[in-house]
């Protein structure tokens, strides 16, 4: 609802009258580089050979763990050995959390081991109680304290596949904010049906989050075949009791780092276009769709920029960012590092949904410069890529940076089967379409090429894009 307010309230200022000298236009020449650009993205491997690279030589990147130094260590060699004109990094500091084990059974009526993970942000725990079941967050919010007191409380809500994701609204939700509220009303564990659309034995992890005041229960995610035994079970009528013993938590804070790498502008090397992805991972995989995919994609773009005869007039900054998973801490350091300086800030786009094709443009940029998004739209709808709406856009990573009022875009790929390996022993490189990553490739490469190229900015400013009542 707010999406529809905002975008008439776009609409109702595109209606004031623009001085022609006031519209951002790109060149002829910037659309027709844009275009061999494009084309040139489809058989380039950079890309595939960075993620290979990232997944092989370093694998897993929990936050705050040694690989999350070896993978930025990586990173600064590879984005120097692809030649960017400049290559740094810029603290971001966040609390430590580590798995060591984690193990659940059923103990009752028919004793049998669960294939669980812990949520990241859990606490430690050996709890055994019985089960109460709910089917989604929302009936556990809504749910008596007397009914759930001293149980462990189990969330069984099925996520489908779906090009864009959207069950993943609730599914993350119950993992998010399930096991707080299920402490809230008194449980001592929490357990719940993986936020992921697959039938593998294998748990999707993820954050959950605890505000400061309120109790902590162990809590863990089962695999979709485990959740259906639970299921059958309850089924049945009998009291199921199942003993949940979670080592992990929080040591300490950890400052890791965001990596960058900038291919300089030729004229106002000042400005800059943003890319990127999120540098960490969660343990189980090796951080193949989420996200090395994503800084691959975005280095691989600026590569083929990098190589040009002539730099573009304003730079492009490639951000491999830190800890997104347990909160984006990195997007988080990166708009209180560069908030100020906004307007500098041309326009950002991060691509962290795996390594679909590029499906839909939606932007958020000024009425002026959707002439602009337009001329874009004619290079990269041969690709397959519709236009979305303008108003107010996700930002993921830059979303710090799009509420201080940077112009974003969202570049929406295709999810399928994205939820069927996210945050699984399952997120490996096999899972990417070096066809589909390069499709990826040659959308960034166009759209930041003619953005780092335009005639006149999109809109971002300070306090631009703000959500209207
Ligand atoms: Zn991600
Ligand atoms: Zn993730």
């Amino acid at each position: 609802m707010k999406r529809l307010l905002f975008t008439i309230a776009t609409v109702t200022c595109a209606t004031s009258p623009a001085l022609a000298a006031d519209l951002t236009r790109i060149s002829p020449d910037a659309v027709a580089t844009a275009q061999k650009l494009r084309d040139q993205a489809l058989d380039d491997h950079a890309a595939y050979d960075f993620v290979a690279g990232l997944t092989t030589e370093i694998g897993p990147r929990l936050a705050g763990s040694a690989n999350d130094q070896r993978a930025r260590d990586w990173v600064t060699a590879r984005f120097k050995a692809m030649g960017f004109d400049k290559v740094w990094s810029e603290p971001a500091t966040f609390p430590k959390w580590v798995r060591h084990s984690e193990h659940a059974a059923i103990v009752s009526p028919y004793p049998q081991n669960l294939v669980v993970l812990a949520l990241g942000n859990s606490p430690k725990g050996n709890v055994t109680g019985d089960v109460v079941a709910f089917k989604d967050f929302n009936e556990l919010k809504s749910a008596d304290a007397a009914k759930v007191k001293g149980k462990i409380v189990y969330i069984g809500y099925r996520m489908h596949q779906q090009r864009d994701g959207h069950d993943y609204g609730m599914g993350s939700n119950g993992r998010t904010n399930g096991p707080e509220q299920a402490a809230k009303l008194g449980a001592k564990g929490f357990i719940f049906r993986s936020a992921g659309s697959d039938s593998d034995r294998l748990p999707h992890t993820g954050v959950t989050h605890f505000d400061d005041k309120s109790p902590q229960v162990p809590a863990a995610a089962m695999s979709n075949p485990d959740a259906d035994l639970l299921e059958r079970m309850l089924a049945g009528g009998k009291a199921v009791t199942i003993n949940l013993n979670l080592d992990c938590g929080f040591e300490g804070t950890y400052t890791g780092a965001n990596v960058i790498a900038e291919v300089t502008g030729s004229a106002k090397p000042d400005e800059a276009v943003v890319i990127g992805g999120h540098l960490d991972s969660w343990d189980p995989g090796t951080g193949a769709i989420d996200d090395g995919a994503g800084v691959a994609i975005a280095a691989g773009a600026a590569h083929l920029i990098e190589a040009l005869p002539k730099h573009p007039k304003r730079s492009i900054r490639v951000v491999a960012f830190a800890n997104e998973e347990a909160g984006m801490f990195g997007g988080h350091a990166f708009g209180a590092a560069h908030k100020a300086d906004v307007a500098k800030f041309t326009i950002g786009a991060e691509s962290d949904f795996g390594s679909g094709k590029v499906w839909m443009l939606n932007s958020q940029v000024k009425p002026e410069a959707l002439g602009a998004i337009d001329q874009m739209m004619q290079v990269l709808s041969p690709l397959g890529v519709e236009r979305g709406t303008n108003g107010h856009a996700h930002g993921g990573d830059f979303g710090a940076m799009g509420d201080a009022g940077m112009a974003v875009l969202d570049l929406t790929q295709d999810g399928t089967r994205y939820f069927d390996w996210h945050h699984t022993a399952n997120d490996t490189l096999d899972k990417i379409d070096p066809k589909d990553l390069a499709q990826n490739v040659a959308v960034y490469a166009a759209f930041a090429y003619m953005a780092a190229n335009a005639d006149g900015d999109f809109g971002s400013a300070p306090g631009a894009f703000a959500a209207k009542p």
